[in-house]
């Protein structure tokens, strides 16, 4: 009958997904986050002003973790859409810091080689770390560039809309017209000769 229960197919109280201790207290460990004492109360998805870009919100990613879901978190865009801007830090009343467990799980996807679920993010990061390879700093003109021609945006309407917004950028003095790089290359060099020998980049 409509409405009425089907026990045969009622969750039992040994089907719930519960956090384990070890689990936070490894996963803490690793990324240094501190989701262990998360308790909810989702200020941090309240001030977020991705939200509305994202397919789950912070609080979620939090207690995803805590139940140990993290094959649901390695292939949600939230982790790669988040700018790290800190806000959800400073309103936790317990100092979850979730820009550095949103990192932990980019990084954490990078290094399995998994594809990322926001892969023009991946793109970006991956054409900021080249600039910063080449110059020691990231010139914003051919990073931008690189982007647009890998990405389309460097072509029809929106082109001509990039390129007035790179001269308004450019007449406020936001933007420089040549690039400029550091002088000590061989430092530069030894710096990401690491990061590669570490899988870092
Ligand atoms: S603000 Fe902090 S405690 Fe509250 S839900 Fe977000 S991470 Fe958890
Ligand atoms: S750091 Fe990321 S998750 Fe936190 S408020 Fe900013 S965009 Fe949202």
């Amino acid at each position: 009958m409509p409405g009425e229960a089907n026990h045969s197919s009622s969750p039992r109280a040994g089907d719930a997904i519960r956090p384990s201790g070890s689990w936070l207290a490894r996963v803490d460990a690793a990324s240094g986050a501190g989701a262990a004492s998360c308790f909810g109360c989702k200020k941090c998805s309240n001030g977020c002003p991705l939200t509305f870009a994202m397919d789950l919100h912070p609080y979620q990613v939090v207690r995803y973790l805590q139940l140990g879901q993290i094959e649901k978190l390695e292939k949600c865009r939230t982790i790669w859409l988040c700018a790290s801007c800190q806000t959800c830090l400073t309103r936790c009343p317990n100092e979850v810091d979730l820009p550095r467990l949103m990192d932990w799980l980019t990084e954490t996807v990078f290094k399995r080689g998994e594809e990322a679920a926001e892969e023009r993010v991946l793109l970006f990061h991956r054409l900021f770390l080249n600039d910063v390879a080449k110059r020691g700093r990231v010139f914003e003109g051919s990073l931008m560039a690189g982007y647009l021609l890998k990405t389309g945006g460097a072509f029809g309407v929106e082109a001509l809309a990039n390129a007035r917004l790179g001269l308004r950028m450019l007449k406020k003095g936001r933007m420089k017209l040549l690039p400029a790089g550091t002088k000590d290359k061989a430092w530069l060099k030894a710096l990401f000769k690491e990061a590669k020998e570490k899988g870092d980049v």
